[in-house]
């Protein structure tokens, strides 16, 4: 199957590639839209974000004002170039810690509530403590809760080896009344674990001295409550194309609480909105192109997860595809196409078309697992297949990228990843410039044609490519 799909991908590259070299290039619509986009176009509506930001408390992020005059700004310019724009708004929550607290002989530590756990009753739950034992595996395994009783205890284990998950299924199987994870580095231990108990995250240190109390009875005190927001996505539609075939391309329009979020991910959504406002709302192409710009990801993929999770079954297989642009102007960029494994039938074909793009650009292309990390994990959670492109984070670029992509070796790609510098110096041009036309050519290629992705052409779409 994988060899089937690559060589159905070759066989759109090519025809595009065919009709490039024999034709003028205004009669290959994505070569076309490729050389229209500019960095320029793009790097303006970074500038306005970046102003927006510094005018609304120095960042972008879900619920704050900056978010909300982001979405005015991409409306906005979408309403002026003849989109029907929508707004359609989502629920955020956020976690409010009103006491964390675990009391053991005269000496009390600091706890954070995990989120959606309840919480306990007025006073506190009195009862012993009981601790996992810190082998290599630390409560990842029903065994490490045997020869104790947990029945109504409460659970203190180290963080470490298996997801917090189990660690918490572990110790409610076991029959505890409450858990207790400790850190296994320095730091604080946030977290949202959904569950039956009371739950929350100590220290190192504090699990450290927690342990040595073993025995006692203690008293745990955990609540909290969430707090509700509205929030909103930016949704525009082509008037164009078949409306049951649709190439659905989005960005993340928040930033983390840190800083304006310029890279992150400014950087995508001007370059998405420089894609839809070349393309124009009435394209002469056979599928229509569906423009979104997402709210709260970085609280965790909130705003395109209630988009996705509100369409029908059949509202769904109206999206042939969903194409992902999340930082795409690295200061010291690299050329990434996502590549993790597990992905729906059809997102080979998407990883090929960026990949052939970046080839043929001489830009050395490499795969990336993003592990589902933004938005496209919203569709990808569907069978929806999707794909997209990322000029890199925290990793670390080796000599051999830096011989192929400039930039530095031993430095991060974004050395102001989700920081208060991920600022308008925060971004690469020459990088914002490749991958704005990349987002284009790769746009426009889907909306002549999905063949290889979800099938056989149309009748259309031959004709199209004719
Ligand atoms: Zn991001």
């Amino acid at each position: 199957m994988v060899i089937r799909t690559a060589t159905a991908v070759v066989a759109l590259a090519s025809s595009v590639a065919l009709l490039a070299s024999t034709a003028s290039a205004a009669t290959d619509p994505a070569h076309d839209l490729s050389t229209r986009v500019t960095a320029e176009g793009a790097n303006r509506h970074l500038i306005a974000f970046q102003r927006i930001a510094d005018t609304h408390g120095g960042n972008r992020a879900a619920t704050t004002t900056g978010y909300n005059a982001s979405v005015d700004y991409v409306a906005g310019r979408l309403r002026d170039a003849g989109f029907d724009v929508s707004t359609p708004s989502f629920e955020v929550r956020e976690k409010i810690n009103d006491v964390g607290r675990i009391s053991a002989e005269g000496a009390s530590y600091d706890l954070i509530p995990f989120g959606e756990t309840p919480n306990t009753s007025d006073g506190g739950l009195t009862a012993p403590l009981r601790t996992v034992s810190e082998d290599g595996t630390p409560g990842c395994e029903a065994t490490d809760f045997a020869g104790q009783d947990f029945k109504g205890a409460i659970a203190l284990i180290r963080r470490g080896t298996c997801t917090f998950v189990t660690k918490y299924a572990n110790a409610v199987s076991a029959g505890a009344a409450a858990v207790i994870i400790s850190n296994n580095a320095d730091g604080p231990l946030d977290l949202r674990v959904p569950g039956t108990i009371p739950g929350g995250g100590a220290t190192k240190a504090d699990g450290t001295a927690l342990a040595a109390k073993a025995g006692q009875q203690v008293t745990l005190e955990l609540r909290h409550h969430d707090e509700v927001h509205q929030d909103r996505n930016v949704v525009a539609q082509t008037k164009t194309g078949r409306t049951d075939n649709v190439v659905m391309a989005g960005a993340h329009l928040d930033s983390v609480d840190a800083g304006p979020g310029m890279n992150d991910n400014g950087s995508g959504s001007a370059a998405l909105l420089e894609v839809a406002l070349k393309l124009g709302a009435k394209p002469k192409l056979p599928n229509a192109v569906r423009f979104t710009w997402w709210g709260a990801e970085e609280a965790g993929l909130v705003g395109s997860r209630a988009y996705a999770q509100n369409l029908s079954f059949e509202q769904q297989l109206d999206i042939a595809l969903y194409l992902n642009f999340d930082m795409v102007g690295s200061p010291n960029p690299g050329y990434f196409v996502y590549n993790d494994p597990g992905l729906p039938y059809g997102s080979k074909h998407i990883e090929k078309a960026f990949s052939d793009f970046y080839t043929a650009k001489n830009l050395g292309p490499e795969g990336l697992n993003v592990r589902g990390a933004s938005d496209y994990g919203s569709f990808t959670a569907l069978g929806i297949p999707a794909g997209g492109i990322i000029s890199g984070g925290g990793e670390v670029k080796t000599p051999q990228q830096a011989a192929k992509w400039g930039g530095t070796a031993g430095m991060e790609m974004d050395p102001c990843y989700h920081r208060k510098c991920d600022d308008l110096g925060n971004i690469n041009r020459e990088a914002l410039g490749r991958n704005v036309a990349a987002a284009a050519f790769v746009i426009a290629s889907y909306a002549v044609t999905t063949e290889g992705v979800n099938g056989v052409p149309s009748r259309m779409e031959r004709a199209a490519l004719r």
